[in-house]
């Protein structure tokens, strides 16, 4: 049984507690059953920020789900503190800190393939343009194809982290492709 959505509140506000002196900005928690290829997934376009989870993934592996929403709340602070939403130094001095061992989940055990860097999909909600990207924009950025001339606030990308990546269950051969480009019908 997975935890109800008001459970995983508690768990954010419990994990807040042991390894942010409850300084982790506030997060909303909620389960996505649209997320095929990813565990886990920060959303940092609104306030409170939205952290998604997994339901298909954490029915199979449960003990990985407090991992990874402490990986996200990881992202929050970080987000919140330093407008940095990357894997890099100060996550990683967090994610020490806190005693995660990998910047991937370890979940199904299957890391982004070192081919594709790429770990970040930027996406347009009013549109649904997405597209791939090795690293997340410093500032924010506006959908090219709903203003194609000039930066429009109406029209900002949400950043999505790719937090882990499975194979596909049809694709054989094509399996990395596949679950790099796949944005699930969000990301
Ligand atoms: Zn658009
Ligand atoms: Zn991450």
């Amino acid at each position: 049984m997975l935890p109800s959505e008001a459970d995983l509140q508690l768990l954010f506000a419990r994990l807040n507690n042991e390894h942010f002196n409850g300084a982790a900005p506030d997060c909303r928690i909620a389960y996505n059953e649209r997320f095929s290829n990813s565990a886990g997934r920060i959303t940092y376009g609104r306030r409170p920020l939205l952290i998604e989870l997994s339901p298909k993934h954490f029915r199979k592996y449960p003990e990985a789900l407090e991992e990874t929403l402490l990986h996200e709340m990881v992202h929050a602070w970080c987000y919140d503190r330093f407008r940095d939403t990357g894997h890099g130094l100060r996550f990683r001095r967090k994610m020490r800190e806190c005693g995660l061992g990998s910047i991937y989940h370890e979940l199904g055990h299957v890391r982004p393939h070192r081919e594709s860097g790429k770990r970040y999909i930027l996406r347009c909600e009013s549109c649904a343009f997405e597209v791939l990207r090795r690293r997340a924009p410093r500032k924010p950025t506006s959908c090219p194809r709903c203003n194609h001339r000039h930066f429009d606030a109406r029209f900002l990308l949400s950043i999505y982290e790719i937090v882990a990546l499975r194979p596909a269950e049809k694709a054989g051969a094509r399996v990395s492709a596949t679950a790099a480009s796949a944005a699930p019908p969000r990301h």
